[in-house]
Order: structure tokens, then C-alpha cells, then sequence
């Protein structure tokens, strides 16, 4: 399935409905360069989880937890450089949870990602006429 955005708030928009169809358990994994607005989907996710926390980047921890609808855990591997620290995180263990896992940057922990995450993947294209076109391509596992 592909979407196409044009401005940030059409991806928030995009994040609300598709936080509709989650159930527990879900993995979802956003691939993209930086500035492809993977940040900005998962702000639309929360907000349609009825997340109330202010939704930012895991900077210093990789890892933030929200409560909404369900419980959130939102991974940012963007600055993850050591294997050491990803051993103390453990988590492996966050995808076993009741609640549903954000993941940006999967690449970094891509032999630890269980095989039924969905594939989100941000382009930023060129498109005449637009600034901030964005397309959203999303997959789901093909066992
Ligand atoms: P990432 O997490 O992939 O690095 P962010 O979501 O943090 O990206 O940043 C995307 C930036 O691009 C934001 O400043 C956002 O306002 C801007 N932007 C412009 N157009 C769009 C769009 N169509 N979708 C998402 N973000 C957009
Ligand atoms: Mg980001």
C-alpha cells in the first residue's frame, strides 16, 4: 500500500488513521533518510493512540514509552553505535509486550527484528508543485 503526503500535517493525518487498525503486538519499523518524516508519522500514530505525552525522538535513552490506547514503546536506533548497549536494553523483550513497538532506524538491530514486523518505508521524491512531497510505502510481513 503507498501513500503520498504533501505537508507535515497530511503525515500526522496519515499516522491517526492508520493508529486506527492497531491491535497489541504490532511492530512497526520505519525506514527512511533523515528528515523523511518518520518522526512526524509516529507523532500521528501516538496522537491516534490518544497518546497525551508529548511525542519526541528517544535522544539519550533509544527508547520512550508512552500510554495511550495501548501501550507505546517508541525506538530511535539513530545514534546507536555500541552492540554493548543494545544487550542492556534487551530489546527483544519490548516485542513480546502488550502494546505496540515504533521503531526508527530498524536497520541498526535488523537481526534482532522478529519476522511479522510491517515495513514502513519514507521517500522524499521530487514532485513539481511540491516542497514536501513524501511517499509512504507500507508493507506487511510476507511469512
Ligand atoms: P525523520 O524522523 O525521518 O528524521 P522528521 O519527522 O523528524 O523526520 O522530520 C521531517 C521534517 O520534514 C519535519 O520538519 C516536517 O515538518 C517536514 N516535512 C515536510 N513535509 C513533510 C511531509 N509530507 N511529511 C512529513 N514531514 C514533512
Ligand atoms: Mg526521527
Amino acid at each position: 500500500m503507498e501513500l503520498e503526503t504533501h505537508n507535515h500535517a497530511e503525515t500526522i493525518l496519515a499516522g491517526q488513521t492508520i493508529a486506527l487498525k492497531i491491535e497489541s503486538g504490532a511492530i512497526f519499523c520505519f525506514f527512511g533518510d533523515l528528515g523523511s518524516g518518520k518522526t512526524t508519522l509516529i507523532k500521528g500514530i501516538c496522537r491516534g493512540l490518544h497518546v497525551t505525552d508529548w511525542v519526541t525522538s528517544p535522544t539519550f535513552t533509544l527508547i520512550n514509552e508512552y500510554q495511550g490506547r495501548l501501550p507505546v514503546f517508541h525506538f530511535d536506533f539513530c545514534r546507536m553505535n555500541s552492540l554493548m548497549d543494545l544487550a542492556d536494553l534487551g530489546v527483544e523483550e519490548y516485542f513480546e509486550r502488550d502494546g505496540v513497538c515504533l521503531i526508527e532506524w530498524p536497520e541498526i538491530i535488523e537481526n534482532l527484528l522478529p519476522k511479522n514486523f510491517i515495513r514502513f518505508s519514507l521517500n522524499m521524491t521530487f514532485q513539481s508543485g511540491y516542497d514536501n512531497f513524501r511517499t509512504i510505502t507500507i508493507k506487511r510481513p510476507d511469512f
